[in-house]
């Protein structure tokens, strides 16, 4: 619990010394005011807050006098560092930051957080400040910064108190930034974490529920939401917002039946969610909706009329009204809502486009015309070319006469059948008026004599001439209006016959949420989360009404729910600063920080340059928590350590015996990783598509060569393709051809990728207008034998259009002017689609026989099994890693970028007949890659994406490009980050290498610690590996040996704590064991690799089911244990034993090493 690295009460006890000095200062004729003091008392109380009491102190009624207390210490806090000038303990400005926090005055916490991270070398330890930091950049939606600042939190302290409420906001972050998976995975470590937080776990639930559903997984979401109204004492805001989701997505998609099934389905739903919570004004529009699509007009216009008593109003509200109206032949009632939703919301496209459909129906095209304009301009607006096109006809209409709309144009025809209906009113006069339903009965829709609407309002925002009534007034949670989802798919409502423009036009959830940016638009968490804003409604207005400091309202921050756009300003401005200018000038002077976000940003601090956009106006400066210090994963080690290891061995013995560490040795916590900077100084221009080292073998020896080896594994060399492979070591690649697997297995399983055919260079989004980096592929499985079908088709398909092709030019050769404007005019997409076969498993030896065996000819460095391969020292089976992998291709067949897993080295063969295209990038950048990712809402290492090749030369990345043909092997180093695409139709097969070179190792630990910082699974086990490889192997590379020696020694201590403290606390340590070739564990929960000793359930350990949990899971489901065995797999004796025997071997030991092999 005690995770703030820095004593609390220590830097309120100096300051209770400076303030005696004050105070003696005082006496000394100096006027100072008594508030500026604090008692002993006071600071006894201000000891224990700091930022993880935030949400969770009252700071109104009872909770008053911490309100005031707190803000005394600031001022007093502040009157200090005022005449300390400068000579300020930097702590003093954490805890200023903490208080802020609490007092929820963000700007100041900022300020206050941002002097302590620019004075603290070691801020990383500090935890309670990272996790302050982290709340702050929350508040703001500077969601980039905030998922780093709590990454570092969970990082070096995975017991930290609020590991909870992080868990809980990664989630809803990650959600925001479309990372789907990440931010599952988030919410169910919040899930399970039975400490308190401030959302219950039926709103977390709920949120998983959610989230199945923006990724139209609805009937995973529909079944996750009835589980969910299965809860006791469910919280009636969060039932009534289940079952308004579910009516709502009934309403929109096929989960039952015909429309009439499923719009009964939804009304039950809606009606059961407006019991639980009869006050919500959404669901009474959704109800008004469900209504107005079976027709029961009466009853949609009372729904709304109830939607709008309820909630204030809402544009989506009026414009349904207004289309309801339409419907109903009532275009001045029409007409008003539609004012109505205009006025409330003048970027709303569907309400700009209906109303604009009503005035060309009432032969008024000029105004008609400005409505279209106006909804164009919306951004929201999903149809622009077809509205581009109206106007375009009507400003023609217009010109060639100007008397009758009901022209015999097929355009004309095709555009205004959707009004066909209202045309017919409109040519037999309004209803009467005793038909006329009423919704706004007592504000009046305004009487116009005659036919023609009124024209003035189109052009503005309306504000003119109708006069409104007090339903029209700006909502103050207007923000909070679910669009997004809700109208996911929605294609049928009210106007669903009122067809073409006049549609309601929902712009998707994928198009609000993937910005441009890392949740820097503030609206975006509203946006994707009406419900939790539905959820957070109900409760903030509670807290607002008692004038409490609700804690739930602490999560979603009460500037978010102020007004439209006033929300945008003070956040984005905010953000802008930290990633135009990395640095404050404040800043500067710690020469060491830089922007994630730039790629650039790193030069500036290597060679120490001042910075150009260094002036910040803005008064929030977002602090800058990244690149402090270099990746440290293993820190730069003496050789000292091998001579002292007795006297560590004995300092961990000792341990044992009085529960001290006493070793000079420190093995303190490093800090959190940080993905490289850019290379500097940055490679010219010229240098950026480098030759890719080759090299061409002739005959087998050239393959045994040694130095082969050598220049592989050179890390200078990111990539080396070994031409002619096959052909010199006569391997017979015909047993991977189709026709030999499918004789083989033809009922083997096949993963298939469908993906859109790009060119290899470029990768368009699908609609074909804009460069993107997202390669999205749908999964699905099939056999060997049924996409050799499909490539064998492919095929046959390609040649028939190649000789269609040279028919048509012939043709066109006689028309030569024909076919350049053609080419000039060319559009990308749309794109064909097509099929990868992908992981093919090769593991099984006896499935595989002839072709594993083949696979034995290559040289020992590049075999998949070997002893001079570390990944053959694991002991158990890495599918695709330390086995076969087949990979089934035809033209356009995408690998998307990536490195490989724990940065192992690859090997790759093409099988034939056709070729491969490849893009390299060395490891160094794969930093700046993971920016690019970042900014492009892309998961550097679970999303799927594809460089844009232009953003790389911009950034000055080198990219090595080349064609691998049959028979050529591809070394892929450690680390490199590559993807590929297959030019002609062809099979490759893969697997990884784990050469035992310091490069490798180092690479490789790199990435499991930051696998384990982004919550991401290593499939190398490194801890395991590494004491195989203790036992296993002689290690000559000094560099090597210090560095297995050092991550041995920091297990070793590890355990030997762990061992220590469970027994200290009374846990029995049961005696487990382990089988021979037992895979290394993972915890069940949060997938880290677990050593030696395992927490399993008590009910699993009975069961024999031995499921793994980690402490830090154990402690969170169970927090003194109480539910959980601990089973231990090695003797503390055998461990300390292999560490002890583990020397540095001989040049020539080695050598034999890798000639036996
Ligand atoms: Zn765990």
């Amino acid at each position: 619990m005690n995770s703030c690295g820095v004593s609390l009460t220590t830097a309120v006890l100096a300051f209770g010394d400076e303030a005696k000095k004050m105070a003696a200062g005082k006496a000394s004729g100096d006027s100072q005011e008594e508030s500026f003091t604090l008692t002993l008392e006071e600071r006894q109380a201000l000891g224990g807050m700091d930022s993880r009491l935030f949400g969770f102190v009252r700071l109104h009624e009872d909770g008053a006098r911490s309100k005031t207390l707190l803000g005394k210490a600031i001022r007093c806090y502040e009157s200090l560092i005022l005449k300390a000038e400068g000579k300020v303990d930097s702590n003093l400005f954490c805890q200023l930051g903490h208080f802020n926090l609490l007092l929820e005055d963000y700007s100041k916490a900022l300020s206050a957080y941002q002097r302590y991270y620019s004075l603290q070398d070691d801020y990383w330890k500090n935890a309670a400040f990272l996790y302050g930091l982290g709340l702050v950049y929350f508040y703001y939606n500077a969601f980039h910064w905030a998922i780093k600042a709590f990454q570092d939190v969970l990082y070096i302290d995975p017991s930290f108190c609020r590991a909870k409420e992080i868990h809980l906001r990664l989630g809803l972050m990650f959600k925001v930034n479309t990372d789907y998976r990440s931010s599952l995975k988030h919410f169910q470590l919040a899930l399970i974490d039975c400490n308190p937080c401030t959302l219950s776990s039926a709103e977390i639930q709920f949120h998983i529920a959610h989230l199945h559903e923006t990724q139209r997984k609805y009937h995973s979401a529909k079944e996750a939401y009835e589980q969910l109204l299965q809860t006791e004492n469910l919280p009636a805001q969060v039932k009534a917002t289940v079952l308004q989701q579910l009516g709502w997505m009934h309403h929109n998609m096929d989960l039952v039946g015909d429309k009439a099934t499923k719009e009964s389905y939804a009304i039950q739903y809606l009606q059961k969610s407006l019991e639980a919570d009869p006050n919500s004004g959404q669901s009474w529009y959704f109800l008004g909706r469900c209504y107005s699509s079976i027709g029961k007009v009466q009853d949609a216009f009372i729904s709304y009329r109830q939607s709008i008593d309820k909630s204030e109003a809402s544009a989506d509200t009026w414009c349904s009204i207004g289309v309801l109206y339409q419907q109903q032949n009532q275009p001045m009632d029409a007409l008003q809502a539609y004012i109505c939703a205009v006025q409330l919301d003048h970027g709303h496209a569907a309400a700009w486009m209906d109303l604009g459909t009503l005035y060309e129906s009432c032969n008024q095209p000029q105004d008609a015309i400005k409505c279209y304009l106006n909804a164009t301009r919306s951004k929201h607006c999903s149809n622009t070319s077809t509205l581009a096109a109206r106007i375009k006809f009507l400003q023609g209409l217009h010109k060639s006469q100007s008397s009758c709309l009901s022209g015999t144009t097929e355009e004309q025809l095709l555009f205004s059948t959707g009004c066909a209906q209202y045309h017919q009113a409109t040519s037999t006069g309004f209803k009467k008026q005793n038909e006329h339903l009423t919704l706004c009965s007592n504000s009046g829709p305004q009487k116009v004599a005659d036919s023609h609407l009124p024209s003035h309002i189109a052009t503005s925002n309306g504000q003119q001439g109708i006069i409104f009534t007090k339903e029209s007034k700006p909502s103050k949670h207007r923000s909070l209006v679910p669009e997004t989802s809700r109208h996911t798919g929605d294609t049928s409502n009210g106007s669903a016959d009122v067809n073409g423009l006049s549609n309601h036009v929902h712009h998707t959830i994928a198009d609000v949420v993937s910005g441009p940016n890392h949740g820097v638009s503030p609206n975006l968490l509203i946006s994707d989360n009406p419900q939790l804003s539905a959820l957070l409604i109900g409760k903030a207005s509670d807290s607002m009404g008692t004038g409490t400091c609700d804690k739930v309202n602490n999560i979603r921050p009460t500037v978010h729910t102020k007004t439209d756009n006033s929300v945008v300003s003070l956040p984005s401005s905010a953000i802008s600063t930290a990633t135009s200018s990395p640095k404050s000038t404040e800043q500067t002077s710690t020469n060491s920080v830089t922007s994630l976000n730039s790629s650039h940003s790193g030069l500036h601090t290597v060679n120490g340059e001042g910075l150009e956009n260094s002036q910040s106006s803005t008064k929030i400066d977002l602090p800058l928590v990244s690149h402090r210090s270099a990746c440290q994963i293993i820190p730069s080690m003496s050789v000292s350590i091998c001579p002292s290891s007795a006297e560590v061995l004995k300092a961990c013995r000792n341990l044992g015996k009085n529960g001290l560490f006493n070793s000079c040795i420190s093995l303190d916590k490093c800090p959190p990783p940080r993905p490289p900077t850019s290379p500097y100084p940055p490679l010219p221009k010229d240098k950026l598509n480098p030759p890719t080292p080759s090299i061409y073998l002739e005959n087998k020896r050239d393959a045994f060569f040694p130095p082969l080896h050598q220049f592989c594994t050179n890390p200078k060399n990111p990539v080396t393709v070994i031409r002619g492979l096959a052909g010199a070591l006569k391997l017979d690649l015909g047993l991977f051809s189709t026709k030999t697997l499918v004789e083989a297995n033809n009922e083997h399983m096949v993963e298939v990728r469908t993906q859109l055919l790009q060119p290899s260079d470029e990768n368009w989004d699908p609609t074909g207008t804009k460069k993107i980096w997202r390669c999205e592929s749908n999964r699905s499985h099939t056999t060997i034998a049924k996409y050799a079908q499909y490539q064998a088709s492919s095929f046959q398909e390609s040649l028939r259009e190649e000789n269609e092709k040279r028919t048509q030019h012939k043709d066109h050769s006689d028309n030569e002017s024909t076919t350049s404007e053609n080419s000039g005019r060319r559009k990308k997409g749309p794109f064909k689609t097509i099929k990868f076969g992908t992981n093919i498993d090769l593991s099984d030896n006896k499935k595989w026989k002839l072709q594993l065996h083949e696979l034995t000819k290559l040289p020992a460095f590049v075999r998949v099994v070997s002893a001079g391969n570390l990944l053959s020292h694991v002991g158990h089976t890495i599918l695709g890693m330390n086995t076969v992998q087949l990979y089934m291709k035809v033209p356009g067949s995408r690998t998307p970028g990536h490195q490989e897993n724990n940065n192992f080295c690859s090997v790759n063969i093409n099988i034939g007949p056709g070729d491969c295209e490849w893009f390299v990038v060395p490891e160094d950048y794969w930093g700046v890659l993971n920016d690019f990712c970042e900014k492009n809402n892309l998961n550097f290492l679970m999303s799927s994406w594809w460089p844009n090749l232009e953003d790389l030369y911009e950034a000055n990345v080198p990219v090595y490009r080349f064609i691998q043909r049959p028979g050529d092997l591809v070394w892929i180093n450690a680390g490199t980050v590559h993807w590929v695409q297959a030019v002609g139709w062809c099979n490759n097969i893969a697997w990884n290498v784990g050469p035992l070179t310091a490069c490798q190792y180092k690479l490789a630990v790199e990435r499991y610690e930051w696998n384990k910082f982004q919550s991401v699974k290593s499939l190398v086990p490194m801890v395991h590996l590494s004491w195989n490889m203790a036992r296993n192997i002689k290690v000559s590379d000094p560099k090597l040996f210090e560095m297995i020696k050092y991550c041995l020694l920091k297990i070793l201590k590890q355990c030997q704590t762990l061992r220590e403290a469970l027994i200290a606390a009374g846990k029995d340590v049961i005696w487990h064991g382990r089988t021979n070739d037992e895979p290394a564990h993972y915890c069940s929960i949060c997938e880290v690799e677990v050593f030696n000793l395992l927490f399993v359930t008590i009910e699993s350990n009975t069961q024999k089911t031995y499921i793994v949990h980690c402490q830090d899971c154990a402690r969170k489901t169970s927090r003194s244990l109480e539910n959980f065995v601990v089973l231990e797999q090695y003797k503390m004796e055998d461990l300390i034993q292999v560490y002890d025997q583990f020397k540095l071997g001989s040049d020539r030991y080695a050598l034999s090493l890798s000639s036996s092999s």
